[in-house]
């Protein structure tokens, strides 16, 4: 039993079955996913949920397809962490962080959006799957592409992050690195998709694929202990994961599974790529498309297909939003780092680095629960941290030489 009936208009509302359209044929809108409540509510309770596998199916009846758990049957409930020495370091006393950079098989937010794309995409038909990414999504469609058997070509703009390629290349996906943004990398998908009957998970298969990203938003609320936070930092790309988390907090009250006060969120861009930040301190409703220039590519998009909808969002909730620098990125990977034992990618940094502002702003309170939303994996991103990290200190493996090293560092004796 599925509660998706189909597709609508989300500017219109007109109405389309549920197949591999994105855009409305009346008024150019996007299309949405039409889920039938009733349907929803016969079996979704906090109990069926939590006797079900550990992984983002067991939130099942809000995702669009028709057959659970096909794709991605270990992706998504990730780690929610309460983060005691990170908020003690930037004065918050209720802390937590929301680790995607562990999640399966590819290490960022992107397995929850890829399954849900991909199990529609088998169920529509399609042999070849393919996106256009800042990476991540590129990783985390090649390797669900080869478990499903299915032929995969992704789109990226060329000169990113090493790891980011080898973990596409490694799937043995088609690559194509375009000369130019990820902006122009999209319109170059859009374009192909017309001529192709390719299923571009982020592009005809929008409608489907924004859904998987409510599951972050669920996962918070049950690892709660079902309540909802106060206060969630969220980083801003394409404007996918912002409103669809916003959307979960909203089901999860509405079907009755969680209770509390509407969430503040509260929207986390790189300054060099910070379309919506700059409209919301400008008090403008709709964003002015920026050309990106920043070390955080995951998160680098200067025309955002949903950066109007982050900023509606945003302010209807009470909440608010930040950049970072570079240099602040940098330094609060390292905090996240030394603090919690998370090793996150820029686009990790850049909420941490807003939360942290947000906080000495005083506009998330200190004692108030605070979830900051970790994307991605900076293992995968070494090149961002390397030059600002000491090297090893190299001696001969003779104690005395170990030891004079050591006593030779400022403050070895007093750190614990
Ligand atoms: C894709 C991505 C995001 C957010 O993207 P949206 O397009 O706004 O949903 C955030 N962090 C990382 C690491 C990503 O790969
Ligand atoms: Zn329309």
């Amino acid at each position: 039993m599925t509660a998706l009936v189909g597709l609508k208009c989300r500017a219109c509302g007109a109405p389309y079955p549920a197949e591999a359209v994105y855009v409305c044929e009346q008024c150019l809108g996007p299309l949405g996913v039409v889920l039938d409540e009733a349907v929803v509510r016969k079996t979704l309770s906090r109990a069926s949920i939590e006797s079900r596998p550990r992984s983002l199916w067991r939130y099942r009846e809000v995702l669009p397809v028709l057959e659970p758990g096909r794709v991605g049957p270990t992706s998504g409930m990730t780690p929610l962490l309460r983060a005691e020495r990170l908020g003690r370091a930037i004065g918050h006393d209720d802390c937590w962080v929301k680790d995607d950079s562990v999640n399966h098989p590819t290490c960022s937010y992107k397995d929850r959006v890829v399954p849900v794309a991909l199990s529609r995409a088998l169920e529509l038909g399609f042999t070849t799957v393919s996106c256009a990414s800042t990476g991540n999504l590129a990783n985390s469609v090649s390797a669900h592409a080869a478990r499903a058997g299915l032929r995969c070509v992704i789109f990226i703009p060329d000169g990113l992050e090493r790891g980011k390629i080898l973990g596409s290349a490694v799937f043995r996906a088609t690559i194509v690195a375009v000369r130019g943004n990820y902006d122009q990398v999209n319109r170059l998908c859009t374009e192909l998709a017309e001529r192709h009957r390719w299923a571009f998970v982020n592009v005809n298969l929008r409608p489907y694929y924004v859904e998987g990203a409510k599951t972050f938003g669920w996962e918070i609320v049950e690892q709660l202990g079902w309540r909802l936070p106060r206060h969630a930092v969220l980083p801003t790309a394409g404007g996918t994961l912002l409103p669809k988390v916003a959307e979960a907090f909203e089901e999860a009250v509405r079907y009755g599974c969680a209770e509390g006060a509407p969430v503040r969120i509260y929207t986390a861009q790189a300054a060099g790529s910070a379309p919506v930040v700059r409209a919301l301190h400008a008090g403008l409703d709709r964003f002015e498309p920026v050309k990106p220039q920043t070390i955080a590519k995951s998160i680098a998009i200067g025309n955002p297909a949903d950066g109007n909808d982050v900023l509606r969002i945003v302010r209807a909730s009470g909440g608010w939003g930040e950049m970072a620098t570079d240099e602040e990125i940098v330094s609060a990977i390292r905090l996240l780092a030394e603090t919690e034992g998370i090793f996150t990618e820029p686009a990790g940094g850049t909420t941490v680095a807003v939360a942290r502002k947000l906080v000495a702003e005083g506009k998330i309170p200190k004692n108030e629960t605070l979830v900051i939303g970790v994307t991605g994996n900076g293992y995968k991103t070494q090149e961002a941290v390397v030059e600002a990290l000491p090297a090893p200190r190299v001696v001969n493996p003779k104690v005395r030489e170990v030891e004079e090293t050591l006593a030779g560092i400022p403050g070895w004796e007093d750190a614990k």
